[in-house]
């Protein structure tokens, strides 16, 4: 379908913006330059075109699809959190600091870690791990002497040890106490290693995140202990003159909080429980009020679960404030407050570049199929007409009345009555008539609810060699907004409104839900690809789901660069990581490479003898066979 205004050379760069909501959601990180381009802008000053990126990366004989990762953007967004705390604790003259801490499990990947940890030295911003595996990679990153390292999740002994042993590194490792029966699991083994423990205790909150990971806080929440409980850790520290070992509150209530009012009420409650456990005698240091803060991906700054209604400033500002208003009120000593934020940490950092391979769909339904034969059934005749005589007056009887023509032509054809010729004819003439429709529509005020789904039938769907189950899956698993551009040519008006498919063999495998300022929008617009490579890329991918990848079909990893911005809109690829090949894939499964060649060759043999197959042909077969081995997944052509 025809996007509306498409008045030639009217369009500009500044309406490619508005149009894909670049300023609102992209935080400053990307912006649609002069010429058209979708570029990366780490730092002021710094910024190069991905169109250039990936145009290197072709060059050089790489296939895409390619996930560019910007360290530099990691950096920032380090450097950006911190400082809104810092702002805020000069401000209100808060007497304690901030020290942050990265989930891992939320991009565990070296790049990721690596960059957070180096970017968060100098403001002692620690890492958090979630399982023995995460503990042994967190355990292994150079960090500041002051900075946490916390061990979230369920714990078993050898998890608990581990940690211990990271104290005798000289690494500030506290133990969260998840559920009680691990307080005297941490006891044992500490006493058993010589080891003086650091916990903390994760405390249920009745207050609530919101959006879609609101179940993770409140009363039923899996991770945490009650107000009782919380009392009896305290009681049996003491026993074991060992309250010292007590540093840390903690608390989480879900990921994404969409609405700033949660995370008010929900640090209040925190900073009441950390007074109360002052009253009782712990002498806590610092009060973690856990992740939440949220990404807006769709840049409407709402409380809509793809957006957020407040700023990092603003989180920073609230919970300094909440907190210290807190401790005034209570007359207790202000903490160092810790925040675990994961998700606007990385989301920002990757961007996945999607090749526009084919486009199908309605609109491309050749013209003269619409045309009746001399002997074409009298419906298609009829369905001819009313296309013919649509106006704005009768356009509604008309969408109705072709509706019923298209159902009644596929009963007619199941029946014999109706050729596989005319059966064409009337979907064509079907199209036609939406298509007509649609383009009278389209400047009218008012357009009556059972047309509004025209602009998703009209759709062209534009194939992308990528796989939604490996590289989006959220998109399809929780129904996330990631933002989707096509990488230039932003300073020409977009001519086709689009739906996305990928290359796996599910109907599931597309994106037919697009970022919108108002709920979601069921298309995005997108150009008429022409000889040039036509890519799109989907943004603000690099949380959580970035790791979460599934193989569906056997497409596996995908490639991936890392790009430094230099300036002059300058840039180097740093590294450059091949996507898994087939050959993992398959082996991922249990098969084993041997076992497949020579069921091949037993059968390439059984053809020479059937003669159906020359020696020539079968070293070729099974060079073709073992070259897609040990090729990417995904699809690739001479370019
Ligand atoms: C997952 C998790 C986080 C990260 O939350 P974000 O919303 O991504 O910042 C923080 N703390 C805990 C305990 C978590 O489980």
């Amino acid at each position: 379908m025809t996007a509306p205004n498409p008045i030639p050379g009217s369009f500009t760069t500044t309406d490619a913006a508005e149009l894909y909501q670049v300023p609102n959601w992209s935080g400053g990180w990307f912006r649609v330059s002069d010429k058209g381009n979708m570029e990366v802008t780490p730092s002021p000053g710094l910024h190069a075109p991905l169109r250039a990126i990936v145009d290197e990366i072709v060059d050089r004989g790489e296939s895409l699809p390619v996930i560019l990762r910007f360290p530099q953007v990691l950096a920032g967004r380090v450097k950006h959190l911190n400082e809104a705390f810092q702002a805020a604790i000069t401000e209100y003259n808060y007497s304690g600091h901030y020290q942050g801490v990265f989930p891992i499990k939320v991009n565990q990947r070296r790049v990721v870690v690596e960059s957070i940890a180096a970017a968060g030295y100098d403001y002692a911003h620690g890492l958090e791990a979630g399982s023995k595996a995460e503990l042994a990679l967190c355990l292994a990153q150079k960090m500041h002497p002051d900075a946490l390292l916390c061990c979230n999740g369920f714990k078993d002994d050898g998890f608990i040890k581990l940690a211990l042993w990271g104290r005798s590194l000289g690494k500030n490792v506290v133990i969260t106490i998840e559920k009680f029966s691990e307080l005297d699991r941490i006891l044992k083994q500490a006493r058993a290693l010589g080891v003086k423990p650091a916990v903390g205790v994760r405390f249920k909150l009745h207050a609530r995140g919101s959006g879609q990971w609101e179940e993770s806080g409140g009363d039923q929440a899996k991770f945490g202990l009650n107000a009782y409980e919380l009392l009896r850790v305290v009681e049996r520290l003491k026993e074991e003159n060992m309250l010292d070992s007590l540093v840390m509150l903690h608390t989480h209530i879900g990921s994404q909080i969409t609405d700033i009012r949660r995370v008010k009420v929900a640090v209040r409650e925190s900073a009441q429980t950390y007074a109360g456990l002052i009253a009782a005698g712990a002498d806590l240091k610092y009060l973690n009020v856990g992740g939440g803060l949220g990404v807006d991906y769709d840049g409407s700054k709402t409380t809509f679960y793809a957006s957020m209604n407040y700023t990092v400033k603003e989180y920073a500002a609230d919970i300094v404030y909440t907190v210290q208003e807190v401790c005034k009120a209570r007359e207790v000593p202000e903490p160092i407050i810790v925040s675990e934020s994961g998700r606007a940490l990385t989301a920002h950092h990757a961007v996945l570049i999607m090749p526009v391979v084919d486009v199908t769909g309605p609109t491309r339904d050749l013209e003269d199929l619409v045309d009746p034969a001399e002997d074409s059934h009298q419906l298609i005749k009829d369905m001819h007409e009313s296309l013919e005589n649509i106006t704005l007056r009768n356009y509604r009887e008309m969408y109705n009345d072709a509706v019923g023509d298209k159902q009644t032509l596929h009963n007619l054809f199941d029946l014999g009555y109706v050729t596989l010729q005319d059966r064409a004819r009337g979907e064509a003439l079907f199209n036609a008539i939406l298509r007509k429709i649609a383009k009278l529509v389209q400047h009218e005020k008012y357009v009556p609810d059972e047309l509004e789904d025209l602009q998703k039938v009209l759709a062209d769907k534009f194939i992308c060699n990528f796989s939604l189950f490996q590289s989006l899956p959220d998109n399809w698993a929780i129904q996330a907004l990631f933002p989707i551009v096509p990488l230039d040519r932003l300073d020409q008006q977009p001519t086709r409104q689009a739906t996305i498919v990928d290359i796996t063999c599910d109907s599931d495998g597309k994106i037919e839900k697009f970022i919108d300022l108002r709920d979601v929008k069921a298309t995005l617009p997108l150009h008429e690809p022409g000889e040039e490579p036509y890519y799109l890329g989907a943004f603000l991918m690099g949380a959580y789901q970035d790791v979460l990848g599934s193989s569906h079909n056997l497409f596996g990893k995908v490639s991936e660069a890392h790009i430094t911005v230099r300036p002059g809109g300058k840039f180097n690829i740093d590294l450059f990581v091949r996507g898994q090949k087939a050959r993992r894939m398959i082996e991922s499964m249990g098969y084993e490479e041997p076992m497949l060649r020579d069921s091949i060759e037993d059968q390439a043999d059984a053809a020479i003898k059937a003669k159906t197959l020359t020696t020539e042909e079968e070293n070729e077969l099974l060079e073709d066979y073992g070259e897609e081995l040990l090729g990417y997944t995904y699809l690739e052509y001479e370019s």
